[in-house]
């Protein structure tokens, strides 16, 4: 029997045509696909004067074949209309699209005997919770899983808790049910719960196989929740700092997560992979000035992102605990839908993602002459660092993973929490 379609209740979303999608994303396509468009007969005055083909060849990989939709000079596909709609769509219906486009801003992951559905917070719809209830579209989501969830997925294994300690389905998500409980307790900063999450997972993880294997979840995780609970109870006023070495890892994570390669940046070939090394030289020194990675990010100096921003403002709070409900809910943290990555370091990884949208929050306040942050700096910076997490292969590499694993061996992810969330 196929996995039943799990459907979260937390997340709403309409596409309200903003067209960044449309802008931001290389749409690679299949050899039907492209023989689908090319036949639809497209005239350079039906695509504002755009008169090259509509669909280019890329690099082979691994001897396959692969294409992608063109772009016009200003980055944009060469389908978005003037009104931010999709000329395919407006002319053929939405099923004549390729299925890349389809299925944006949703994800589907295994899940045992159930897929969940998943939403990438790089849609701005999706940051501000605009629209209707997935329950409402499950005529629609159903199609789409249809057409993506191949039949093998009620066999893939659940991830492990660490590397050589095995979870069932229903462990993972009775250890997600009680981080969610930790998330959602009223009247707490999402700074403290997050610091309580990774306490938890701490705390558990110093227990031996032994010890946990055939573990029950749930009581075990709600036993370490109390008893980090109780030593941190509030956020200590002085907080440890993050060495000098974890910053500097730190930066490169951030680097890759302020990268916009836009389709005109990419054309641009050596001179836009110089200009990259140069930055991401400069992210690793950490002094002057932080180079403009992406349209919107001024350039400040490295050390104004480092001073204190003040409270979060509700709305933050709201986003933050939200996207990281929704992450925990739709496994977009760990297994295979993020990496491969056992529980405790794909947690660790979306606290560092928290941590990286604070860095980006302070970037932007900053950019615009602000010691303190406002609601639409979290929005513009957790809608860039989601563009990337779980998607770009970049951040699986292994010396990406490897300062990742550092990071949270050194106990360093909950100081780069709490210094970048004050
Ligand atoms: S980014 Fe989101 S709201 Fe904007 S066009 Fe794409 S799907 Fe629609």
């Amino acid at each position: 029997m196929p996995p039943k379609l799990d459907l979260p209740t937390l997340q709403n979303w309409s596409c309200h045509n903003c067209g960044g999608c449309c802008r931001q994303h290389e749409i690679e396509i299949t050899a039907e696909e492209r023989q689908r468009i090319e036949q639809q007969g497209w005239q350079a005055d039906q695509l504002a004067g755009h008169a090259g083909p509509v669909v280019e060849s890329l690099p082979a990989r691994g001897g396959v074949a692969r294409w992608r939709l063109a772009h016009r000079s200003d980055g944009a596909c060469v389908f978005l209309d003037e009104r931010g709609l999709c000329r395919i769509h407006a002319r053929f219906g939405e099923p004549a699209k390729p299925l890349a486009c389809r299925v944006y801003p949703f994800a589907f992951h295994p899940a045992g005997d159930r897929v969940v559905l998943g939403f990438r917070f790089s849609c701005p719809s999706v940051v501000s919770n605009r629209g209707a209830t997935p329950a409402a579209q499950r005529g629609d989501l159903t199609t789409l899983y249809d057409l993506v969830v191949p039949n093998n997925a009620g066999t893939i294994a659940a991830p492990a808790f660490r590397p050589g300690l095995a979870l069932s389905w229903n462990d993972v998500r009775e250890l997600g049910g009680e981080l969610d409980r930790l998330l959602t307790r009223p009247a707490v900063p999402l700074p403290l719960r997050l610091l309580w999450c990774l306490g938890t997972l701490d705390l558990l993880n110093a227990r031996s196989d032994q010890e946990l294997a055939g573990a029950r979840w749930r009581p075990a995780v709600s036993q370490a929740a109390s008893a980090v609970i109780a030593e941190l109870p509030e956020m200590p006023p002085t907080l440890l700092s993050p060495t000098g070495m974890a910053r500097r890892m730190f930066r490169l994570l951030v680097a890759q997560y302020a990268r916009r390669d836009t389709f005109a940046e990419v054309s641009a070939g050596w001179r836009y992979r110089w200009r990259l090394f140069r930055s991401i030289v400069r992210f690793i020194w950490g002094a002057g000035r932080i180079p403009p990675l992406q349209a919107g990010f001024e350039s400040v100096p490295f050390a104004v992102v480092e001073r204190p921003f003040g409270p979060w403002p509700a709305q933050a709070d709201e986003l933050l605990t939200r996207y990281l409900r929704v992450k925990i809910e739709s496994l977009h943290y760990c297994g295979r839908a993020c990496y491969d990555l056992p529980v405790r370091q794909g947690f660790a990884n979306l606290a560092l993602a928290v941590a990286a949208t604070c860095y980006l929050a302070r970037w932007l306040a900053a950019g615009a002459g602000r010691r303190e942050w406002n609601a639409e700096d979290f929005e513009r910076a957790l809608a860039a660092v989601d563009h990337h997490h779980a998607y770009s292969p970049a951040l699986a590499l292994p010396d990406f993973q490897q300062r990742q694993r550092w990071l949270l061996n050194q106990r360093e992810v909950t100081r780069l929490v709490a210094w970048y969330a004050r």
